[in-house]
C-alpha cells in the first residue's frame, strides 16, 4: 500500500543526505526536529519529492549561501514541515502564482515551474494537507502541513 506509517524525520535526512553535494559547503543545515511526533501514514516516495522540490528552490533562492532550516513541529492534529532560507524572499505580487503549474521566474532552460504545482498536488490532493509561504526577505518559510490521521482515502 502506498499510504505507510513513517517517522517524517527518516525522510528528511534522506533527502537532505540526497542532496548534500548541491547544498554545499556554504549553505548551514539547521535541523529543528520535534522527535515526540508520532509515526504519520503518507505515500513516502511522493513526499520526498515535496522536499527535494522545496530544499531545490531554497538552495536556488539563497544563490548557494545561506542557511537552510527544516523544522518540523506537531499542531494538534497535524504535523508541520517547513523548509526556510535566506534568501531574498518571494515577492509579493507573485506570491499568488507561484504554485501554478509552468510558472518561473528562473531564466529559460534552469526551472520547468512545476516543482510547487507537483508538491501542491501531492501535498493538498493527495494527503490532504496544507502548503503555503511566508516570506520577507531574508526570511522564507515553506509550509507543509499532513494529517497524522490516516487519510481518508
Ligand atoms: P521553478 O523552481 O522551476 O522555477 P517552482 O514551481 O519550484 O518552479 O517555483 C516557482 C517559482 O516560485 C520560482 O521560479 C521562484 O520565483 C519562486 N520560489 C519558489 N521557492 C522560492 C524561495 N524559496 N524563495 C524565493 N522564491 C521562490
Ligand atoms: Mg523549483
Amino acid at each position: 500500500a502506498p499510504f505507510r506509517p513513517v517517522d517524517v524525520h527518516e525522510l528528511l535526512d534522506s533527502t537532505l543526505l540526497m542532496l548534500g553535494r548541491k547544498i554545499g559547503d556554504r549553505i548551514t543545515v539547521v535541523k529543528e526536529y520535534d522527535h515526540s511526533l508520532p509515526e504519520v501514514p503518507v505515500f513516502a516516495a511522493e513526499l520526498n519529492q515535496v522536499w527535494t522540490n522545496l530544499i531545490d528552490n531554497a538552495i536556488a533562492a539563497m544563490d548557494g549561501v545561506g542557511t537552510l532550516t527544516v523544522r518540523t513541529a506537531r499542531e494538534d492534529d497535524r504535523l508541520l514541515v517547513e523548509i526556510g532560507d535566506t534568501g531574498p524572499g518571494v515577492p509579493a505580487e507573485i506570491k499568488d502564482r507561484i504554485f501554478e503549474p509552468f510558472f518561473t521566474t528562473k531564466p529559460v532552460g534552469s526551472g520547468t515551474g512545476l516543482g510547487l504545482d507537483i508538491s501542491w498536488r501531492i501535498v493538498v490532493n493527495k494527503h490532504r494537507g496544507d502548503l503555503s509561504v511566508r516570506s520577507v526577505p531574508g526570511d522564507t518559510r515553506f509550509q507543509v502541513r499532513i494529517p497524522i490521521a490516516p487519510a481518508a482515502q
